[in-house]
Protein backbone atom coordinates (compact mmCIF):
# COMPACT_ATOMS: atom_id res chain seq x y z
CA UNK A 1 0.00 0.00 0.00
CA UNK A 2 2.84 2.22 1.10
CA UNK A 3 4.92 1.47 -2.10
CA UNK A 4 1.84 2.02 -4.06
CA UNK A 5 1.78 5.46 -2.98
CA UNK A 6 5.16 6.62 -3.09
CA UNK A 7 5.00 5.14 -6.83
CA UNK A 8 2.41 7.28 -7.59
CA UNK A 9 3.57 10.54 -6.06
CA UNK A 10 6.99 9.51 -7.86
CA UNK A 11 5.20 9.28 -11.48
CA UNK A 12 3.40 13.13 -9.97
CA UNK A 13 6.76 14.28 -9.52
CA UNK A 14 8.16 13.24 -12.85
CA UNK A 15 4.69 14.48 -14.44
CA UNK A 16 4.95 18.40 -12.67
CA UNK A 17 8.42 18.43 -14.10
CA UNK A 18 8.21 17.24 -17.43
CA UNK A 19 5.30 20.17 -17.19
CA UNK A 20 7.63 22.91 -15.51
CA UNK A 21 10.59 22.04 -18.54
CA UNK A 22 8.09 22.47 -21.67
CA UNK A 23 6.65 25.68 -20.38
CA UNK A 24 10.37 26.77 -20.21
CA UNK A 25 11.27 24.99 -23.60
CA UNK A 26 7.84 27.23 -25.02
CA UNK A 27 9.13 30.28 -23.18
CA UNK A 28 13.09 30.37 -25.00
CA UNK A 29 13.06 32.93 -28.31
CA UNK A 30 12.91 31.07 -31.77
CA UNK A 31 16.23 31.02 -33.77
CA UNK A 32 16.00 34.12 -35.95
CA UNK A 33 18.52 35.45 -37.62
CA UNK A 34 19.08 38.11 -35.26
CA UNK A 35 19.70 35.76 -32.26
CA UNK A 36 21.84 33.58 -34.57
CA UNK A 37 23.51 37.24 -35.87
CA UNK A 38 23.85 39.55 -32.23
CA UNK A 39 26.65 41.42 -34.21
CA UNK A 40 23.89 42.25 -37.33
CA UNK A 41 21.83 43.59 -34.44
CA UNK A 42 25.22 45.74 -33.47
CA UNK A 43 24.89 47.08 -36.11
CA UNK A 44 21.69 48.41 -36.96
CA UNK A 45 21.87 49.71 -33.44
CA UNK A 46 25.54 51.57 -35.02
CA UNK A 47 23.74 52.79 -37.98
CA UNK A 48 20.55 54.44 -36.52
CA UNK A 49 23.43 56.20 -34.30
CA UNK A 50 25.60 57.33 -37.31
CA UNK A 51 22.62 58.75 -39.20
CA UNK A 52 21.50 60.65 -36.14
CA UNK A 53 24.44 61.90 -35.41
CA UNK A 54 25.02 63.32 -39.37
CA UNK A 55 21.67 64.76 -38.88
CA UNK A 56 22.51 66.79 -35.97
CA UNK A 57 19.88 64.63 -34.27
CA UNK A 58 22.20 63.67 -31.60
CA UNK A 59 23.91 66.73 -30.32
CA UNK A 60 26.77 67.54 -27.77
CA UNK A 61 27.97 63.69 -27.68
CA UNK A 62 31.43 63.19 -26.25
CA UNK A 63 32.34 59.59 -27.16
CA UNK A 64 31.24 57.16 -29.36
CA UNK A 65 29.17 54.08 -28.08
CA UNK A 66 31.97 51.61 -26.92
CA UNK A 67 29.42 48.98 -28.82
CA UNK A 68 29.98 50.63 -32.02
CA UNK A 69 33.66 50.96 -32.38
CA UNK A 70 34.33 48.30 -34.64
CA UNK A 71 31.06 49.62 -37.13
CA UNK A 72 32.78 53.13 -36.93
CA UNK A 73 36.29 51.70 -38.04
CA UNK A 74 34.57 49.70 -41.08
CA UNK A 75 32.82 52.78 -41.88
CA UNK A 76 36.13 55.22 -41.82
CA UNK A 77 38.81 52.87 -43.17
CA UNK A 78 36.68 50.04 -45.06
CA UNK A 79 35.46 52.71 -48.20
CA UNK A 80 32.11 54.20 -47.36
CA UNK A 81 33.53 57.14 -45.82
CA UNK A 82 35.63 57.63 -48.72
CA UNK A 83 32.69 57.03 -50.79
CA UNK A 84 30.21 59.31 -49.12
CA UNK A 85 32.75 62.04 -49.20
CA UNK A 86 32.92 61.05 -53.54
CA UNK A 87 29.07 61.55 -53.54
CA UNK A 88 29.11 64.38 -51.80
CA UNK A 89 31.87 66.49 -53.46
CA UNK A 90 30.31 65.06 -56.37
CA UNK A 91 27.18 67.32 -55.51
CA UNK A 92 28.92 70.29 -54.38
CA UNK A 93 30.81 70.02 -57.98
CA UNK A 94 27.02 69.76 -60.09
CA UNK A 95 26.18 73.28 -57.84
CA UNK A 96 29.59 74.96 -58.65
CA UNK A 97 28.77 74.13 -62.30
CA UNK A 98 25.61 76.45 -62.03
CA UNK A 99 27.27 79.39 -60.69
CA UNK A 100 29.52 81.97 -62.72
CA UNK A 101 31.98 83.75 -60.92
CA UNK A 102 31.88 87.48 -61.53
CA UNK A 103 35.25 89.12 -62.57
CA UNK A 104 35.45 91.24 -59.58
CA UNK A 105 36.72 88.66 -57.40
CA UNK A 106 34.66 88.37 -54.55
CA UNK A 107 32.95 85.20 -55.31
CA UNK A 108 34.27 83.03 -52.10
CA UNK A 109 33.93 79.52 -50.98
CA UNK A 110 34.33 78.28 -47.25
CA UNK A 111 36.25 75.03 -46.57
CA UNK A 112 36.95 73.97 -42.59
CA UNK A 113 40.76 72.32 -41.95
CA UNK A 114 40.22 69.49 -40.33
CA UNK A 115 38.57 66.20 -41.74
CA UNK A 116 37.10 68.28 -44.43
CA UNK A 117 40.76 69.45 -46.17
CA UNK A 118 42.92 67.25 -44.19
CA UNK A 119 42.34 63.75 -42.56
CA UNK A 120 42.88 63.15 -38.38
CA UNK A 121 41.02 59.73 -39.23
CA UNK A 122 44.83 57.78 -38.58
CA UNK A 123 45.42 59.89 -35.17
CA UNK A 124 41.74 58.80 -34.23
CA UNK A 125 42.81 55.20 -34.69
CA UNK A 126 44.71 55.54 -31.65
CA UNK A 127 41.78 57.11 -29.91
CA UNK A 128 39.71 53.83 -30.76
CA UNK A 129 37.87 55.66 -33.57
CA UNK A 130 36.50 58.18 -31.23
CA UNK A 131 35.29 55.84 -28.46
CA UNK A 132 37.96 57.84 -26.31
CA UNK A 133 37.22 60.87 -25.18
CA UNK A 134 38.73 63.92 -26.46
CA UNK A 135 42.28 64.79 -25.85
CA UNK A 136 43.48 68.30 -26.67
CA UNK A 137 47.15 67.60 -25.49
CA UNK A 138 47.14 64.39 -27.90
CA UNK A 139 45.83 66.22 -30.45
CA UNK A 140 47.64 69.28 -30.32
CA UNK A 141 50.67 67.03 -30.62
CA UNK A 142 49.42 65.32 -33.86
CA UNK A 143 48.64 68.15 -35.62
CA UNK A 144 51.96 70.20 -34.65
CA UNK A 145 53.96 67.27 -36.45
CA UNK A 146 52.05 68.28 -39.54
CA UNK A 147 51.58 64.93 -40.90
CA UNK A 148 47.44 64.83 -41.44
CA UNK A 149 47.38 63.42 -45.14
CA UNK A 150 44.64 65.33 -47.58
CA UNK A 151 41.79 64.03 -48.40
CA UNK A 152 41.57 63.40 -51.90
CA UNK A 153 38.04 64.20 -53.18
CA UNK A 154 38.37 67.65 -51.15
CA UNK A 155 41.79 68.42 -52.46
CA UNK A 156 40.13 68.12 -55.95
CA UNK A 157 37.01 70.50 -55.12
CA UNK A 158 39.81 72.81 -53.29
CA UNK A 159 41.84 72.84 -56.74
CA UNK A 160 38.78 73.17 -58.87
CA UNK A 161 37.50 75.81 -57.17
CA UNK A 162 40.88 77.74 -57.12
CA UNK A 163 41.26 77.57 -60.90
CA UNK A 164 37.41 78.31 -61.78
CA UNK A 165 38.07 81.51 -60.18
CA UNK A 166 37.03 80.97 -56.42
CA UNK A 167 38.45 82.71 -53.64
CA UNK A 168 39.07 80.30 -51.07
CA UNK A 169 38.85 80.79 -47.46
CA UNK A 170 39.94 77.76 -45.13
CA UNK A 171 38.49 78.60 -41.79
CA UNK A 172 39.70 76.38 -38.74
CA UNK A 173 39.27 76.45 -34.74
CA UNK A 174 43.18 75.72 -34.34
CA UNK A 175 44.74 77.81 -32.76
CA UNK A 176 46.73 80.66 -34.66
CA UNK A 177 49.48 80.75 -31.94
CA UNK A 178 50.47 77.22 -31.04
CA UNK A 179 49.14 75.59 -34.65
CA UNK A 180 49.38 78.39 -37.27
CA UNK A 181 52.78 77.40 -38.85
CA UNK A 182 52.40 73.72 -38.84
CA UNK A 183 48.78 74.16 -39.88
CA UNK A 184 50.14 76.05 -43.07
CA UNK A 185 53.00 73.71 -44.14
CA UNK A 186 50.92 70.62 -43.46
CA UNK A 187 48.06 72.20 -45.90
CA UNK A 188 51.22 72.68 -48.48
CA UNK A 189 52.71 69.80 -47.98
CA UNK A 190 49.40 67.92 -49.08
CA UNK A 191 48.61 70.29 -52.31
CA UNK A 192 46.38 73.02 -50.74
CA UNK A 193 48.17 76.24 -52.67
CA UNK A 194 46.38 78.85 -53.94
CA UNK A 195 43.78 79.74 -50.97
CA UNK A 196 43.18 83.60 -50.78
CA UNK A 197 43.70 83.10 -46.72
CA UNK A 198 44.08 80.57 -43.93
CA UNK A 199 42.11 81.90 -40.83
CA UNK A 200 42.84 80.59 -37.36
CA UNK A 201 41.24 80.91 -34.03
CA UNK A 202 43.06 83.85 -32.22
CA UNK A 203 43.61 84.74 -28.76
CA UNK A 204 39.86 86.98 -28.82
CA UNK A 205 38.51 83.98 -29.90
CA UNK A 206 39.83 81.90 -27.14
CA UNK A 207 36.84 79.73 -25.14
CA UNK A 208 34.59 80.82 -27.79
CA UNK A 209 32.09 78.25 -29.26
CA UNK A 210 32.91 77.27 -33.44
CA UNK A 211 29.35 78.87 -33.85
CA UNK A 212 30.31 82.38 -32.85
CA UNK A 213 33.54 82.10 -34.35
CA UNK A 214 32.65 80.92 -37.54
CA UNK A 215 30.17 83.36 -37.52
CA UNK A 216 32.19 86.49 -37.02
CA UNK A 217 34.79 84.92 -39.38
CA UNK A 218 32.20 84.76 -42.31
CA UNK A 219 30.81 88.29 -41.40
CA UNK A 220 34.19 89.76 -41.67
CA UNK A 221 34.09 88.46 -45.32
CA UNK A 222 31.21 89.70 -45.88
CA UNK A 223 31.63 93.20 -44.62
CA UNK A 224 34.62 93.07 -47.28
CA UNK A 225 32.45 92.37 -49.96
CA UNK A 226 33.16 88.63 -50.43
CA UNK A 227 29.50 86.57 -51.59
CA UNK A 228 30.05 83.40 -49.77
CA UNK A 229 28.93 80.92 -52.35
CA UNK A 230 29.35 77.41 -50.51
CA UNK A 231 30.98 76.40 -46.80
CA UNK A 232 31.53 73.00 -46.69
CA UNK A 233 32.75 71.13 -43.17
CA UNK A 234 32.38 67.93 -40.96
CA UNK A 235 30.53 69.52 -38.05
CA UNK A 236 27.45 71.25 -37.88
CA UNK A 237 29.11 74.01 -36.07
CA UNK A 238 30.90 74.94 -38.89
CA UNK A 239 27.24 75.19 -40.94
CA UNK A 240 24.97 77.13 -37.89
CA UNK A 241 25.34 80.69 -37.25
CA UNK A 242 25.45 84.12 -39.32
CA UNK A 243 26.43 84.73 -42.65
CA UNK A 244 26.31 80.70 -43.74
CA UNK A 245 26.51 81.46 -47.52
CA UNK A 246 24.44 80.71 -50.09
CA UNK A 247 24.61 76.72 -49.32
CA UNK A 248 26.35 74.82 -47.02
CA UNK A 249 27.42 71.12 -47.35
CA UNK A 250 28.19 68.91 -44.14
CA UNK A 251 31.08 66.41 -44.66
CA UNK A 252 30.36 62.93 -42.62
CA UNK A 253 32.42 62.19 -39.29
CA UNK A 254 31.21 60.06 -36.46
CA UNK A 255 34.14 60.34 -34.51
CA UNK A 256 33.82 63.66 -32.73
CA UNK A 257 31.37 66.61 -32.12
CA UNK A 258 32.61 70.39 -32.07
CA UNK A 259 30.77 72.37 -30.03
MG1 LIG B 1 36.55 70.00 -39.07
Amino acid sequence: MFSTMAQRLQELMVLFFLAIFSKAVAGLKPYTRANLMPDAANNNYCLSWRLAVEANNVRGWRTVPAQCLRYIEAYMIGGQYDRDLEFITQQIWSYVSGIVPSSDGLDAWILDVDDTCISNVFYYKGKRYGCDPYDPAGFKAWALMGGCPAIPAVLRLFMDLVEGGFKVFLVTGRDQESLGQATADNLHNQGFIGYERLILRTASYKGQSAVKYKSDIRKQLVEEGYRIWGNVGDQWSDLQGEFLGNRTFKLPNPMYFVP
